[in-house]
Parts: C-alpha cells; structure tokens; sequence
C-alpha cells in the first residue's frame, strides 16, 4: 500500500475516533444532566407532597416514635420507595446546633440500615449542611457513606412560612445510575467500533488488493520479457529478409511482407497492453533515466517500422534540418514507446502513396520531433477525445480496424513521466501532425 493510501486511512480513523469521541462524551453529558433534572425532580415532587406543617408535630428525638405523627410520616416514607423501585431510602433530615439528623426514614426499624429519629447523620456533606441555608433542590454524590455508594436527590421541606424546616432525601444506587450513563454511551460507542471495524476490514482489502496488483505486476513484467523477446525475434528476421527483397519473387516478398506487419503490430500491441498494465502499479512505473540520443532512437524507430508502410507506398522522410545527433537523458525504452505508437499511427493512417516527414526543432529548452503524415486526420469534432483509454475516432475504425485505442493515451501518460508534452493539428482528409516535446 502506497504512503498516500495509508495515510488517508490513518487521517480517516483519527477522525472517526475523535468523532466517536466527541459524540459519545456529549450523549454522557446530555445523559448525566437528563438523570440528575430527574432526581431533583422526583426529590422537589416528594416535598411538594407533604403537608406544611408535617415537621412541627415531631421533634426529632428518639421518644418521636411513640407519636403517630411520626409513624404517619414514616408510613408515607415507605409508601413512596415503594413505588420507587430505583430509589434504596428515603429520609427527611433536620438540623440543630450544626448537626443533621433524622426524622424519620423508609427503613424498617428491624433493618441495619434503619435510623431512629434523632440519630446524627455524621457523613452529611457540607452540600447538605448548606441546603438547610439555601432552601434550593441538588443533586449530591456518587458519595459513599456507611450504607454504600449514592446518588441523592435533595429537596427542601418548608414550613406554612416558607422556611426551610428539614430536607427530604432519595437514595439512588450509584450502580444504576452509571448504569444508564453507560446505556445511553453504548450506542455512539458502539457506532465508533463498528465504523473502526469497517475500515480496518477496508485497509485489509485495500493491501490484499494491493498484493494482488504486486503480483499481477510482476507476472506481468515476467510474461512481457518473455513475449517480447521473442517477437522482436520475428521482426528482425523479416527485416532481414525484406533487406534483400529484391531477390525474392513476388509472391514470397508480399508473405514476408504481410508476417512483418502482423508481427511489428503484435509486437506493439502486446507492449501496449503489458505496458498499461505495468503503468498502473507504482513500483514499476519509475523512470530510468540514462544518456540517448535522441535523433538516433526516432531514427531506429523510423527504420523499423517504415517496412511496414512500404508495401501501401508510403515512405517515411527526415527532414534535411534533422540534426545526426540530440544526446538527452531519458528512459530510452519509454521514449521509444512513445515513437513507436506516434509514427506507427502516422503510417496506420495514412492513405497509399503518402509521406510520412519527420521534422526537428529547439524551441526555449524544448526538444520537439514533429511527426507529420498525409492521412486520413482526425474529424475536428472528435479530436478532444484521441488522448482517452480506448477512443478510436470513427474514420480511424473504418481505416484499419486492428487498434485497441490506447497507444496515445499511453504516450500521454510516458511524456508526463518526463515532464514532456505531445500535441497535434489535424485535417480530416489531409493529414496529421503530431508534436512531442522533451526538456533539455
Ligand atoms: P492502438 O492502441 O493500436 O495504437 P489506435 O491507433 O487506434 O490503436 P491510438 O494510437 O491511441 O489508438 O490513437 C487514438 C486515435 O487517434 C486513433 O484511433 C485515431 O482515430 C486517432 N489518430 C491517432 N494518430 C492519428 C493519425 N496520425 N492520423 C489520424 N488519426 C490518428
Ligand atoms: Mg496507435
């Protein structure tokens, strides 16, 4: 897998976490605001529901529960944690000399966990100490004291004047309140592993994917060397018949004509297609510069493949100016691709007795080989398409129609890798002239 590749997976799944992060601690939040407006809720109804003076007929002492005042209130205690399943207590607090003490709570008077009315609440919190002063409902805790770990929802009990006489208290377990914080996180936490999961399984495809394009690659690389070689096998044999074709009859020089232009396009095409294949995986797609020359390589290129226009009387001429030498650096073989596919073309589509002229010019730094041909050109309307995978304008197709179409994309693609340029104007009916440009 390429850097890029990895590190857009990697940019990816920074922000799904911080994502997944930032919802999740938002629906905690919302969740833990929505749990304690609850309580404090439920707490400030429970008050509500005493009556104004249900404080002044106990004392808050121990002989409080001889008064059937103080068993009523306790009555309505255990009435409402009863039907309160989440609430463990419920207990109303008074306060004198700086202590807080029961008056009554949910208890049973067996149960360990009872308070008699009077006994000192040791653990109360400043919080709570506080609330005798403030007269406004909170929230206290997790806190944990000698029963265990609460959550309290606290409300004030007033009086018929409105002062604060005592405090009423519910009791939530602190377990089932994390409990519904970490339901009401599961769903965005959950949502973040599965979005992680669903990308990890994506970066594994993507490197199988990868590996399967490393090995075709290299099949690839191997089946071309081991294609090519033999074909240019052929097509040097038949140049070097056709180099004496004077002393072959005619029938001999036509088959040995028609052998070297099968095989030159075969050649070319199987280069085509191996080539397209390599182009796309990375690795071999580097370019390996060396010293060329460049007059030579169009030159050689020219040679072998004007064989093949001979026989429709088509010729292939340098103009005078054509320099003998222009040493460059470049890749020679992905040079001679592009050469290959720009003259072959030219002679492709040109008509019987045409002139294919090869032509030279430096312009600002610019070595640029003009290939101009006599042919068929290119329909005015279809010229902005000849550099797509696969186009093949429709006068071309009615020409000739061996051609996959991928020859100048392909070129396109070559001269990029150089920093060159290939451009043309085109007649259709007179004739093309393609331009290829490479830095000096
Ligand atoms: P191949 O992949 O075998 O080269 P091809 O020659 O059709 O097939 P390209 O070389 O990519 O494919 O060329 C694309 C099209 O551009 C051709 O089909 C043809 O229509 C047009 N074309 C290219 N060169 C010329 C030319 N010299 N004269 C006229 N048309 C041309
Ligand atoms: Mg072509």
């Amino acid at each position: 897998m390429n850097q890029d590749k990895r590190i857009s997976y990697i940019t990816i799944l920074i922000t799904i976490l911080i994502a997944g992060f930032f919802v999740t601690f938002m629906t905690v939040r919302l969740a833990i605001n929505a749990e304690h407006d609850s309580l404090v809720k439920r707490a400030t109804t429970i008050a509500a529901g005493f009556p104004p003076d249900v404080l002044s007929t106990v004392s808050g002492v121990k002989t409080d529960i001889a008064l059937q005042s103080y068993l009523d209130l306790k009555t309505t205690l255990v009435r409402i944690r009863r039907a309160n399943q989440d609430v463990r207590f419920i207990y109303v607090l008074g306060q004198r000399e700086g202590d807080v003490f029961f008056y009554a709570d949910s208890e049973d008077s067996s149960s360990d966990d009872y308070s008699a009315p009077g006994d000192i609440y040791h653990e109360a919190t400043q919080e709570v100490r506080d609330g005798f002063g403030t007269g406004v409902a909170f929230i206290e805790g997790p806190v944990s004291d000698r029963w265990g770990t609460w959550i309290s929802g606290i409300a004030p009990l007033r009086d018929s004047n409105g002062e604060v006489a005592g405090l009423v208290g519910i009791d939530i377990a602190a377990y089932s309140y994390y409990r519904t914080i970490v339901v009401a996180s599961a769903v965005p936490v959950l949502l973040t592993i599965i979005t992680v999961i669903l990308l990890a399984v994506g970066y594994h495809d993507a490197r199988k994917n990868d590996e399967f394009l490393r090995i075709k690659s290299r099949f690839l690389s191997v089946a071309s060397h081991e294609l090519r070689s033999p074909l240019s096998g052929i097509v040097w044999g038949t140049e070097s018949l056709l180099r004496h074709r004077d002393k072959l009859d005619e029938h001999t020089r036509q088959m040995i004509f028609r052998i070297h232009d099968s095989v030159v396009y075969m050649s070319e095409t199987v280069n085509d297609i191996l080539d397209t294949s390599r182009f796309n995986a990375v690795a071999e797609n580097r370019v390996q510069r060396e010293a060329v020359d460049l007059a030579a390589l169009v030159r050689s290129v020219a040679g072998v493949l004007s064989l093949t226009g001979e026989q429709r009387d088509i010729s292939v001429v340098f103009e005078p100016s054509f320099p003998e030498r222009i040493p460059l650096v470049f890749d020679k073989e992905k040079i001679r691709r592009v050469f290959a596919n720009v003259i072959g073309n030219a002679l492709k589509y040109s008509t019987s007795g045409g002139v294919v002229t090869v032509s030279y010019k430096l312009q600002d730094d610019q070595h640029i080989i003009s290939v101009a041909d006599t042919g068929i050109g290119i329909p005015a309307d279809e010229q902005k398409r000849i550099f797509t995978t696969y186009y093949r304008a429709t006068n071309a197709q009615k020409h000739d129609a061996r051609g996959t179409g991928m020859g100048l994309h392909f070129v396109k693609q070559l001269l990029e890798l150089h920093g060159g340029r290939i451009w043309f104007e085109s007649k259709e009916g007179e004739g093309t002239t393609f331009h290829v440009a490479l830095k000096a």
